[in-house]
């Protein structure tokens, strides 16, 4: 049986394609404005300075990495979903739950593996 083809998949395949999508558009408006300022005005590199400008920069800077990250995580599930291995736990193998799956179709652990890997992470 080829999982691949299922509805199920069909239709996390549709949105991860739509997520990876947005994601590059929104990276690439980010580039955009980028390069616009760094030919204009001269270079912020002082954090005060940055901050003095206000927050919103910053708020920025860390929404692309997120975006960045994500769409990473993204093109990871697709080509998963590819060679057959998606919907199956990087850590236990074990299969993710379909509801899982629905919620956060880039998901690479199983629930129980994923709680401890965020636990982890913030040792
Ligand atoms: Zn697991």
């Amino acid at each position: 049986m080829n999982a691949t083809r299922s509805p199920l998949y069909q239709q996390l395949l549709t949105r991860l394609q739509q997520r990876e999508a947005e994601l590059r558009a929104l990276l690439q408006a980010d580039d955009a404005r980028a390069l616009t300022s760094a030919t204009g005005e001269a270079e912020v590199t002082d954090f005060k300075e940055l901050a003095a400008q206000g927050a919103s920069s910053a708020v920025e800077d860390v929404q692309m990495a997120h975006a960045a990250d994500e769409l990473a995580t993204v093109l990871a599930a697709q080509r998963r979903l590819d060679d057959g291995s998606y919907g199956f736990c990087a850590e236990c193998g074990e299969p993710v739950a379909e509801q899982r799956l629905l919620a956060m179709p880039q998901a690479l652990y199983c629930t129980a593996c994923q709680a401890l890997h965020e636990h982890s992470s913030r040792s």
